[in-house]
């Protein structure tokens, strides 16, 4: 292939990239439209709009008026069936597979408790993912030649289960291009691509409970850092001289001082009568709901255990504002859906900011019991939107042996 061939193929993707991110983003988007917002001729627009929709990644839908003219103008959409991801995630507690259409929408989906398994290691979660990968296809009358990629979303420090391998593995018994990331990266890319809320490039995506992780967004893109480590605002140092132990074999981070593990710990320490907080131990789950109204009474026990840690928590979030500069910072996980303790956490950023930084706390509407959106983003990412659906015809010459 020549040098001049990569380039325009090269020039071909950007612009099928950004067609499709305009039609993701926008509504009843015209060939106008598109010209005016990428600036290409309405020809040059024509020309690739013809070829996305004679290979059915784009389709022309009902007409709109034009002005008190009376011509009807033809609009465009994403045809959602071009094809499917399937997205997988683990946590410390279970798993989620589902799948999805290219505009990220939810067409079947499996989860299960690793508490219900008797194993819990990689070669046992290995053939279960691909056994109810297989089924969701099939349930849903979805080919396998139609999956574009598959995501995998994982949380950091996970002891049984080898991400590395089963992602190798998936690769090579379906067939299939798999792409993983960390969950809290994948979800940051769910948040930006497939969510109408308040549209930015530049934020911070924070997820708390279990364990505490943040992404990094600027122009568009996930900040990863040297070792794929940026943002792990859970382990920035806040007390040091506290003899906290973290997975991380630090003392005194962050996410040692708001753990789930230690509020259990205290509560337990009150005797009986704060012991139904705790909703599963062996888990580490916090009735968050009752925490909330206990603190709207101002109970001076329950403000005790967690006011300090939300304390630390603001600190954290207001110097991560202040280093990164971000339009707002986007919080995901069950406790923010409390609102005493959403405001409390979003007061004290404030105060900490002061009056010359107006950047503000905002809840994720991502759903809080599907982590699997995030690693469906990941693998529409690499699949569709980033190469804008569009396939080289691979040159025999570069895959033969140099001479
Ligand atoms: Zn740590």
């Amino acid at each position: 292939m020549s040098k001049k061939g990569l380039n325009s193929n090269e020039v071909k993707k950007r612009n099928r990239s950004k067609i499709l991110r305009i039609l993701r983003n926008g509504i009843e988007i015209s060939r106008k439209d598109l010209s005016d917002q990428m600036g290409l001729t309405k020809a040059g627009i024509s020309t690739i709009v013809s070829e996305m929709i004679e290979e059915g990644v784009i389709i022309e839908t009902g007409s709109q008026e034009n002005g008190g003219l009376g011509r009807n103008r033809v609009t465009l959409e994403i045809n959602k069936n071009f094809g499917y991801v399937l997205g997988l995630s683990f946590t410390e507690t279970h798993l989620t597979l589902l799948i999805s259409n290219v505009l990220g929408q939810t067409i079947d989906l499996y989860t299960q408790d690793y508490s219900q398994l008797e194993t819990v290691e990689t070669e046992s979660l290995l053939t279960l993912v691909i056994d109810k990968s297989l089924y969701l296809l099939w349930n849903n009358n979805i080919d396998k030649s139609s999956v574009l990629g598959f995501g995998i979303g994982y949380i950091g420090g996970l002891k049984n289960i080898d991400v590395k391998k089963i992602e190798i593995e998936i690769k090579k018994r379906l067939n299939i291009e798999v792409f993983s990331d960390n969950n809290v990266k994948a979800l940051a890319m769910s948040q930006m691509d497939f969510t109408p809320q308040d549209k930015s490039d530049n934020f911070l995506f924070v997820k708390y409970g279990p364990g505490l992780g943040m992404a990094i967004v600027q122009n568009g893109s996930i900040i990863n850092g040297f070792d794929k480590r940026a943002g792990e605002i859970g382990h920035t140092i806040i007390a040091p001289h506290l003899e906290t132990s973290c997975r991380c074999g630090r003392k005194g981070c962050l996410e040692s001082l708001i753990s789930e593990k230690g509020i259990i710990k205290d509560l337990e320490e009150q005797g009986d009568s704060y012991l139904s907080l705790i909703l599963d131990k062996s888990r580490s789950i916090i009735d968050y709901q009752q925490v909330n109204s206990l603190l709207e009474k101002e109970d001076p026990i329950t403000l005790s255990i967690f006011q300090p840690r939300y304390e630390h928590f603001s600190k954290s979030l207001a110097n991560s504002i202040i280093l990164f500069n971000p339009e707002y910072v986007c919080v995901y996980g069950s406790i923010f859906n409390q609102s005493k303790i959403f405001s409390m956490i979003s007061d004290s950023v404030d105060d900490y900011l002061g009056t010359n930084t107006n950047v503000k706390v905002i809840l994720s509407n991502l759903d809080l019991n599907n982590s699997a959106l995030g690693s469906v983003a990941l693998a529409l990412r690499y699949t569709f939107y980033n190469n804008g659906a569009f396939k080289e015809t691979i040159d025999e010459n570069l895959n033969s042996a140099p001479i």
